[in-house]
């Protein structure tokens, strides 16, 4: 028998584990420091009080033979679909039922949707980026082209005509950079797949953390993205169910490549290989789209955002370039003293105790570039603001 290849190409993730191990080693080398972590993308506040009461009653629901609830519809029962339905039409996307599928969270469909594509496309992701769009093409065995985010673009690549992709991977607001595509860099890219018969494939797991009206939380906002764009999104980051798991994706049904309707086979696929999330979980999700669970969840989103507030504001004052921080809970920082990234994080962890993540962690662009995040608790995120504050100023 033959094993897949190209899982030999991949590069071993030492992310998140050199991180562990540094600060793990330095810990037990100094006892009595505090050290503060704003590297962490996962979230820290619980789910919001509307999700918890969904939740027991679904619980509730599952106790009796009236309101037990088995297998449910592949795609998600349809009061969760409709409440996204309503969601998007809030900013004017008109979708179809048919359109949203709920997952059990967008890494699953990011890395899944690609069953839909053959081997033999060009894959165009920007650099720096979050790991997962690379690693899942690599195990296909995929070309992959780099496109350059840097300081130069504001880390917004746009599209270079002279370049030819079949599939487009897009994320705004960005992780790790915060940085979000306004209406017409988003517009540019819909034009450009159309022109190259490509699809984008559009990852807005932080759409709810974007404040400014006149940017896009969603693809569909820019005309003709119908044509050329499946989105997926999240209530990891929105409503704090990075555990609890549950994303949605659109697949429009006016996107056809060689006469074929995507959503049709994204629909076959995961009505054969995806049995549904859990009931009790689409309706904590339901909650979040209720007046009372969009104010919850709101308030939280607040809270990481005044966080994000605190650290991007003592940028400002130390003159770090750097960008998120305002529509997104990352914030992506140009190392002082060109150090280079890991040299950085050795330096913050030494001197002010204070964890964040080596921007070459999420590709080359990444070096010399730093990632603090906002999910922190506002007392160890002043604290530490305030020790990265004495340590460069
Ligand atoms: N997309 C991006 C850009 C992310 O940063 C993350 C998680 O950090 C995900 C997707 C995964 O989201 P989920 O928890 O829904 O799988």
């Amino acid at each position: 028998m033959k094993l897949n290849q190209n899982y030999s190409n991949l590069k071993d993730s030492y992310l998140f584990s050199t991180i562990a191990k540094k600060v793990n080693a330095y810990a037990a080398e100094h006892p009595d420091k505090k050290i503060i972590r704003l590297g962490i993308g996962d979230v820290t506040k619980p789910l919001c009080p509307a999700v918890i009461q969904a939740m027991h009653d679904a619980v509730n629901d599952l106790s009796t033979e009236a309101g037990f609830h088995g297998y449910g519809p592949e795609q998600g029962y349809d009061f969760l679909r409709e409440s996204v339905k309503g969601y998007y039409e809030k900013r004017g996307v008109a979708l179809q039922l048919d359109e949203i599928f709920i997952s059990d969270g967008a890494k699953s469909d990011v890395g899944n949707i690609l069953d839909l594509f053959d081997r033999d496309n060009t894959v165009l992701i920007p650099d720096p980026v979050y790991p997962v769009y690379v690693d899942t093409n690599i195990m296909d065995g995929r070309r992959i082209l780099y496109m350059d985010a840097n300081a130069q673009n504001a880390f917004l690549p746009l599209p270079d005509p002279s370049v030819d992709a079949d599939i487009i991977y897009l994320c705004s607001p960005n992780n790790p950079t915060g940085a979000v595509y306004n209406k017409e860099q988003l517009a540019a890219w819909v034009n450009y797949a159309i022109q190259k018969d490509a699809v984008i494939l559009f990852d807005a797991a932080y759409e709810a953390f974007i404040q400014d009206e006149t940017l896009p939380k969603s693809i569909y906002e820019i005309e003709n993205a119908k044509r050329c764009a499946i989105e997926f999104c999240s209530l990891s980051k929105t409503a704090g169910f990075t555990g609890t798991r549950c994303g949605y994706t659109i697949v429009p049904l006016e996107l056809q490549r060689n006469g074929v309707s995507l959503n049709k086979l994204w629909l076959r696929r995961q009505t054969t290989k995806f049995n549904g999330t859990s009931y009790a979980v689409q309706k904590g999700a339901q909650a979040v789209f209720t007046p009372e669970g969009q104010k919850q969840t709101r308030e939280t989103i607040q809270y990481y955002l005044e966080n994000a507030k605190i650290i991007s504001d003592a940028m400002d004052e130390l003159g770090i370039w750097y960008t998120g921080g305002k529509n997104s809970p990352y914030i992506w920082l140009k190392c002082p003293n060109d150090m280079q990234s890991w040299d950085f994080f050795d330096y913050l962890l030494e001197n002010a105790n204070v964890v964040g993540t080596p921007g070459a962690g999420f590709g080359k662009n990444g070096e010399h570039f730093f990632r603090l995040t906002a999910f922190g608790n506002r007392e160890n995120t002043k604290e530490a603001v305030e020790r990265i504050k004495q340590l460069l100023k």
